[in-house]
């Protein structure tokens, strides 16, 4: 257990039957509620709960990934590629922050 593949099958094992249940439309409606969740826990400044709603988070982008079958480990690779998509440099020198 560990890497990212490996979590993608944990989250389907147990979440597959109720994710497709519940469809990809109130599937990524939850992702966003836990990410409102964890702006919270930010703006209170609770590190516990902000760890708690990243978990979360995650959790829910697995959910969103075994809905359209996409291999999120291939999908990360295949973007973050060593360097950052938009100026292909790392560290990243893209004027935004
Ligand atoms: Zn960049």
């Amino acid at each position: 257990m560990g890497n990212i593949h490996e979590f993608q099958e944990l989250m389907k094992e147990l979440y597959l039957e109720k994710d497709l249940k519940r469809g990809k439309e109130k599937t990524a409606l939850k992702l966003m509620e836990e990410v409102g969740e964890l702006a919270e826990a930010v703006l209170l400044e609770d590190e516990e709960k902000v760890s708690e709603e990243m978990a979360d988070i995650i959790a829910w982008v697995f959910s969103i990934a075994n809905l359209y079958n996409i291999n999120l480990s291939d999908a990360f690779k295949e973007k973050y590629n060593q360097t950052c998509p938009k100026c292909n440099e790392n560290p990243c020198i893209c004027n935004s922050i």
